[in-house]
Parts: structure tokens; sequence; C-alpha cells
């Protein structure tokens, strides 16, 4: 494909952007995908497919909580598109859909979740209290130290690894020119289109340009007079040996920062929102150690049984935060821009909300109000 033929240039090969870019290329436009090659959230994450409202944030984000529950009827719709998606692509997800348990060790914390169930419930989500005596039943895994439990039916897991892995395959048989390992540092608006310069010199143009660039988005909305204030919070991961099938479910904890599930593979990966660093000149997120040993505590006391497995590999990514909302669509007083953030657990929203951005972008209905998600509003 020659330069004359992109019709449109995605910034930033995560999922949001992997997945805007293959829509659009289905719909038969010529698409270039640019991405600087660090990794973003899309290659670090721990392949939950949330929908419950999750504590951490609620927690850490108290004035986000509104934007998370204004969006909190897309996941299940996104949850259902990956089940979707996988069979579109004839690939192998892993995704299991066996439920989403956030649990509690004081009254206090059931407290908090049934009002949380209430409000969700509301907001049309399939979500129940359960006591110990059903826990003991459907998650014998869990220690003793749990009471009860909110279980989120639609919640569940996917392997991002076999994923991002096919969702790559999708691009190239679908021709996406995908220019990797070169960072775009400055934006302009030139007559019908964007001056695009590329860290390695280039210059390149484009009439449609979409940023799904992540925290990266800030700096290069900026140069256009928009204000995008997104967050790059630097997260820990853990995973283990490989175990015999103990844990069906995404599991979570009302106040402390944990998600736990196992893979087909057997390895249970530990996460939930434990910080990491980022480091050095080319701003590398870093593990700590004091984020793995606390990370593997807290696993092993909600699930005693993982205590003697192995941790085999540690690593760290970059999530984003914006309002608890995602940024999704074009900028009215910028013809041919548009924007691509998918919101809180993002990899879960990834390419339900790349398929509304590129919905946008060919001028089609998304099929959803978008007025929660314009990216004008924070100007
Ligand atoms: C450790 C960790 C665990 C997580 N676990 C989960 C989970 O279990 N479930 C869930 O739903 N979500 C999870 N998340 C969040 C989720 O991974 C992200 O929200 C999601 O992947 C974001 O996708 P994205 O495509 O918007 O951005 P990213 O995947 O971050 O991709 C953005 C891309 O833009 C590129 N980029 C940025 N600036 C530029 C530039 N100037 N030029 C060129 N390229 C640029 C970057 O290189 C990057 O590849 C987790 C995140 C982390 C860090």
């Amino acid at each position: 494909m020659s330069a004359d033929d992109i019709d449109v240039i995605v910034v930033g090969g995560g999922v949001v952007g992997s997945c805007v870019a293959g829509f659009l290329a289905e719909a038969g436009k010529g698409v270039m995908l640019i991405d600087e090659g660090l990794g973003g959230g899309s290659t670090a994450n721990a392949g939950s497919l949330h929908v419950q409202m999750q504590s951490r944030f609620m927690q850490l984000y108290p004035e986000n909580v509104p934007g998370m529950q204004r969006q909190l009827p897309l996941y299940p719709k996104a949850v259902r598109f990956w089940q979707a998606f996988e069979k579109k692509l004839g690939a192998d997800f892993e995704i299991k859909k066996n439920g989403g348990l956030m649990v509690a060790e004081t009254e206090e914390q059931l407290a908090f979740l049934r009002t949380k169930a209430a409000q969700e419930r509301l907001l049309g989500l399939d979500v129940e209290i359960l006591d110990r005596n059903d826990l003991d039943r459907m998650a014998p895994y869990l220690g003793p130290a749990v009471i009860g439990a909110e279980i989120c039916l639609d919640e569940g897991k996917l392997n991002p690894l076999k994923c991002n892995a096919a969702i790559r395959r999708w691009l190239i048989r679908l021709g996406v020119v995908l220019r990797e390992g070169e960072a775009v540092l400055t934006l302009a608006r030139e007559a019908n289109g964007f001056r695009i310069g590329m860290a390695k010199g280039a210059n390149l143009r484009a009439e449609t340009l979409v940023l799904a660039t992540a925290a990266g988005t800030t700096s290069l909305a900026a140069q256009l007079g928009i204000n995008i204030p997104a967050r790059a919070e630097p997260l820990h991961m853990n995973i283990t040996e490989a175990t015999v099938p103990m844990i069906g479910h995404l599991v979570q904890h009302a106040d402390r920062m944990i998600t736990l599930k196992q893979f087909s593979t057997g390895q249970i990966v530990i996460g939930g929102g434990w910080p990491a660093d980022i480091v050095g000149e080319r701003n590398h997120p870093t593990v700590r150690l004091d984020s793995l040993v606390a990370n593997a505590t807290l696993a092993r006391h909600i699930a005693p049984q993982i205590a003697p497995l192995r941790i085999i590999r540690t690593w760290a990514g970059v999530n984003t935060s914006v309002d608890g909302k995602g940024v999704l669509g074009p900028v009215p007083s910028v013809p041919g821009l548009h924007f691509a953030i998918p919101g809180d657990a993002g990899y879960t929203l990834g390419p339900f909300s790349a398929n509304l951005v590129a919905a946008m972008v060919l001028g089609r209905d998304p099929g959803e109000d978008m007025t929660d998600y314009v990216p004008t509003r924070f100007s």
C-alpha cells in the first residue's frame, strides 16, 4: 500500500488502536497503525473481564465514581463483544465467563458490597450477595477469613497474550500498514488534515487521525489545542507456576488491591493494582519488590492453597486513567480528529470501544449514546 492509499492514521497500537485499525480496514479504508513499541496496558494486563465496579478505583478516585457508574452498562456488552470477536476471528482467546467474586472479610466490607450491588442492579448488572455457606459450595478455595462476597455473573477472564497475537494476525491479513518502534512526536493541523512528525525525522500526512495513545494522549492532544487529562499508572503483576484447576472465578476484594484468576494453563495470575515504578530515559515500567511481596501475600491469604506455588514471572505495565469514563469519538472543532481511550478496565472495554470509534470515523451510528464520552468535556 502506498502513502496515497492511506485514508486513516491510527496512533497507538494497544488493543484499542489495533481494533480501530482493524474495523476501519474491514470497512475498506487504507489504514496505517503507528506504535512506539514500548508497550502499554494491552501488553501487560491481567486478562480480567471486569463488569462490576472495582473497589480499587472507587477508593483511589472517589471523584470518578459517577463517571464509572455512567459507563457501567457498557461493560457487559463489552464482554459479549469479546466473545463475538473471538468467534469472528476464529481464534481461541481462552475466554471463560464463570463470574467474578468480590470478597469481604468484615461486616463493614459486606455492607459496602450490599450498597454497591444495589446501585449496580439499578444499572442493569446481574449481581448477588453470597454468604460463606454459598462460597463453601461455589468457591471452596477461598480462605477462612472471607465471610461473603458479591458475585457478578457477567465477569470472567481471557488470555491477553493469545488475544494480542490473534489481533495482530488479523491486522496483517487485512493489510493494515504497521509502523512500529517509532513514536509520534509532533502533531500539527494543516489544510484538510494533520502533519505528523515522527521520532526518526519523517513527516506523515493524514486527513483522518485517531489517537489511541492511552496515557501518551495528553501531550499529543495538547499540540492540537485539546485538553485530555490522561494519567499514567504503573502497575505490578505476578504469575505462578501451573497447578491443578482450583480457581474458576475472577476474584477481587472489597477493600484491598487484588485480582486473582487461573489461566487454562493452570497458572495463577495475581494483580490488582499494586504500584510499579517508571524509570530511565525511556520511561520503562519496572517492578517493585514491596509490591511483589504484598501482592503475593494477600493472594495467599485469600486463597491459601496457592501458598506452595512458585512465582515464575513478575512484570509491570502502564495503565491509563482519566475520569472514570472513556474518551471516545470526534472533536467537532478539529475535523478529522478522533480519540479512543476506553475507560477503566480498558482491556475489557477495548474492542467494544474501538468499534464505537470506528463507526464514528466512518460516519455511522455507533448504536450508543456517546454524550458521556465526548473528548471536549475537559476544555
Ligand atoms: C498491569 C496491568 C493490569 C491490567 N489488568 C487489566 C485487566 O485485567 N482487565 C482490564 O480490563 N484492564 C486491565 N488493565 C488495563 C488495560 O490493560 C488498559 O486499559 C488497556 O489495555 C488500554 O488499551 P489501549 O489500547 O487504550 O492502550 P495501551 O495498551 O496502553 O496502548 C497505547 C499504545 O500507544 C502507544 N503510544 C503512546 N504514545 C505514543 C506516541 N506518541 N507515538 C506512538 N505510539 C504511542 C504506546 O506505545 C502503546 O502501545 C491493566 C493494566 C495494567 C497496566
